[in-house]
């Protein structure tokens, strides 16, 4: 059983991006001292936090390192290698595990897995080469979108198939050149959701209110709670999060996504073993947030019942939104802004978000709708 960190205690993170800064600001916040492990030098997390490790996320010799001045380590993102976390395991306690990881880290065996569970994937079928997509475009049925089985993120990665017949296979060839593929239904969608849940080392868990999603161009752009789902798919959608957390051996904090479809079936898309973007409007909608329940959970602290102090809209500022933001933020009282201090500023790169607490969600999505800032 893992011990309970207490405050004053150091955590270790690998990453640092914008999720192991949240993460730093709430451990920081309740007392802990917080070392990163990132290559790049003075990253997000690293200019709130105590002290930086400057290495790759595969230099085993600084994961040790990391271990050895830490009470506890956790991990930011999903690509973290199983084999280093089970060397570093020797030195310091890791509660998130590496079970997790290994299940998401592969689009197969999270599919799989979801299945053995029960819960529904949208149709797929994996496909090694040429022949087999064919044949798995006609078993779907067009449109499909063809997905590398490791390592895509905000819809990177992943080729969109509407005309079979006028498709450019030099793009499918280059996917295949990576390794088997995942060949997708492309399901009708009514809304995207996602659901965070976070537990400890005793299994005590904090599930958080349904976040409704929109995105563009694959990439996350709006998120919304609650969501406005029939009562029916919110308790199959908060069954999956506890039956998922506890099969996966939770600790810390996840985010399983959904797709609803226009025939109301809900799908489990995928699963992230970490905080997730969705989850950012809990820093203020939330009694506790996701980042708060993710160190409490690593800590194996107590885990808070969650309630939604008031409903919440999220929207993303990516690299061409920033600007114009900083510009508009005077005019705007009700913008919670959040940069998360990157240095390079690139088109479709998440540089912050905004959130916004209203109780007419319908109105302030409409002025987000409006506003020229996303409109790019
Ligand atoms: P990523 O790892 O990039 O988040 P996802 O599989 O979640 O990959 O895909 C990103 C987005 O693309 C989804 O949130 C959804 O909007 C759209 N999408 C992906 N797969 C499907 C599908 N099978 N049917 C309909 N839309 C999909
Ligand atoms: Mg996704």
């Amino acid at each position: 059983m893992d011990k309970t960190i207490l405050p004053g205690s150091t955590i270790g993170i690998i990453g640092g991006g914008q999720l192991g800064q949240m993460m730093s600001f709430c451990a920081k916040e309740m007392g802990y001292k917080v070392i990163i492990l990132d290559p790049q030098e003075n990253c997000s997390a690293a200019q709130v936090s105590d002290d930086q490790i400057v290495a790759q996320y595969s230099d085993v010799d600084q994961l040790v390192e990391l271990a050895k001045r830490c009470d506890v380590l956790t991990y930011e993102f999903e690509n973290v290698d199983a084999a280093a976390i089970n060397e570093v395991k020797k030195y310091t306690q890791v509660p998130q595990g590496t079970k997790a990881l290994k299940v998401t880290q592969n689009r197969i065996s999270e599919k799989d897995f979801i299945e053995a569970n029960g819960f529904s994937t949208v149709p797929h079928v994996v496909i090694e080469n040429i022949f087999e997509y064919h044949r798995g475009v006609e078993k779907l049925g067009a449109p499909v979108i063809l997905k590398t089985i490791r390592g895509g993120y905000d819809g990177k990665g992943q080729i969109l198939v509407t005309d079979p017949e006028n498709v450019c296979y030099a793009d499918i060839e280059h996917l295949l050149m990576q390794g088997p593929c995942m060949l997708e239904k492309k399901i009708n969608l009514e809304k995207e959701v996602s659901v965070v849940v976070s537990a400890n080392s005793k299994g005590d868990k904090s599930i958080f209110p349904i976040i409704e999603n929109v995105h563009r161009h694959n990439i996350l752009h709006l998120s919304t709670c609650p969501a406005q789902i029939s009562e029916k798919s919110a308790q199959h959608i908060y069954n999956v999060a506890e039956t998922l957390a506890e099969k996966l051996e939770l600790v810390g904090t996840m985010c399983i996504e959904f797709f609803i479809s226009d025939e109301d079936e809900v799908f489990v898309n995928e699963i992230a073993p970490r905080p997730h973007n969705s989850g950012h409007l809990t820093i203020e909608a939330c009694n506790i947030s996701q980042f708060d329940a993710h160190i409490r959970g690593v800590c194996n602290l107590a885990m808070p019942q969650v309630e939604l102090l008031k409903p919440a809209a999220m929207v993303n500022l990516l690299g061409q939104h920033l600007e114009p933001a900083k510009k508009e933020l005077s005019q705007h009282p009700e913008w919670h802004f959040h940069d998360y201090g990157k240095d390079a500023v690139k088109e479709n790169r998440k540089m912050g978000h905004i959130t916004i607490l209203s109780d007419d969600l319908e109105k302030t999505k409409q002025a987000i709708e409006n506003n020229s800032i996303w409109d790019v």
